[in-house]
């Protein structure tokens, strides 16, 4: 009843050159894919491509989402994306709170709040990321951690829009490290993050929200995780910045 969504998080890598010649290989590979349609395939770009890779994703079954958001309608900001502009541009999703924003860029629980509300004010489709470090892992903390990222990240937002949203487990440990969670332990996680949706916004719209899991996933560890009754999809950062990587992981999705 959950459609697969697979999303590419390609960070800070690629040219506009580079995106348009990504979108037109990977549409090739995505055209011999049986059923391919029935999962959601988004790209998140780097700002500088959104509507260069918009305009040649038009006709494909390549979605468009950003990497970031600012809160703010507009203003003064040097150097930020207000999500009119997203739109603008042509992005349907948008990643808020990846990791490396909350860990370089000072985000907290309230700014990735502000972000989701400001995202879906403006009809883009926020992608939230939550999730443990190592320590907190080891500490065995990670499911009251990842509750209280879902209960922040979605304070005073709507069922409704709750329902629309996407919500990304990436265990920090398990980005670019290639160390992926087992398929059991991040179901268990995603599992829990769908019961805490459940206690805020009742079992019905829980069960609508997608939940990927991210972190080192790849062609050959995609199946398993798909096979898990609360993984509805993967945020793939390193194995989708090639396409015939990419198209390889949808493929056996
Ligand atoms: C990510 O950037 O969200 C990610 C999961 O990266 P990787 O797939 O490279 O671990």
């Amino acid at each position: 009843m959950r459609k697969p969504i697979l999303a590419g998080n390609w960070k800070m890598f690629k040219t506009v050159s580079q995106a348009l010649s990504y979108v037109e290989h990977l549409d090739g590979l995505l055209a011999d894919i049986p059923n391919q349609s029935q999962a959601d395939v988004v790209i998140c770009a780097p700002a500088t491509a959104l509507y260069a890779v918009h305009n040649q994703a038009q006709g494909t079954p390549i979605q468009l989402g950003a990497q970031n958001v600012h809160q703010a309608e507009e203003g003064a900001y040097t150097g930020e994306t207000s999500a009119i502009m997203l739109k603008d541009a042509g992005a349907k999703y948008v990643i808020i709170g990846h990791s490396e924003r909350r860990q370089y860029f000072g985000e907290t629980d309230e700014s990735v709040n502000a972000k989701v509300q400001q995202a879906l004010k403006h009809g883009l489709l926020p992608i939230v990321c939550v999730g443990e470090d190592l320590d907190q892992r080891n500490q065995g903390v990670t499911n009251t951690l990842v509750e209280s990222q879902v209960r922040a990240a979605f304070n005073a937002v709507s069922a409704d829009d709750v329902a629309r949203s996407v919500v990304a487990y990436e265990p920090i440990w398990a980005i670019g490290t290639g160390m992926t969670a087992t398929a059991q332990d991040a179901n268990a996680v995603c599992t829990h993050i769908r019961s805490v949706l459940s206690d805020m916004y009742g079992q019905d719209k829980a069960n609508l929200v997608r939940i990927q899991y991210g972190g080192s996933v790849k062609p050959d560890n995609i199946a398993e995780l798909m096979a898990q009754s609360d993984i509805d999809g993967a945020l793939v950062g390193g194995a989708s910045l090639d396409p015939g990587t990419f198209a390889s992981l949808v493929r056996n999705a």
